[in-house]
């Protein structure tokens, strides 16, 4: 499990982009961004799938990460421009 504080450093990674502007982060280089080491990846990816589940994120395998500027095959994740708010929408 990520830490309280490490998950709030996720969301404020991934939510820190300028509004219209979705900013996209491998795996790796949010990792690196979140300072989570590499033993806790598996929880970054369990935490990410979580927020997905939530609709806090969007996450997508290949593509391009603006962290770094670079290529992937592996999970894209990025915050949607108009995060969903409160809790049961009910759309899923
Ligand atoms: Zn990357």
């Amino acid at each position: 499990m990520l830490s309280r504080a490490q998950e709030a450093r996720v969301l404020e990674v991934l939510g820190d982009s300028p509004s219209g502007t979705l900013r996209t982060y491998c795996l790796e280089h949010l990792a690196a961004a979140v300072k989570i080491p590499p033993a806790h990846a598996a929880d970054l990816v369990a935490f990410v799938r979580a927020l997905r589940a939530r609709g806090d994120c969007e996450a997508r395998y290949g593509g391009f990460c603006d962290a770094d500027g670079h290529d992937t095959d592996d999970l894209l994740v990025w915050r949607p421009d108009s995060p969903v708010e409160g809790e049961g929408t009910g759309s899923a």
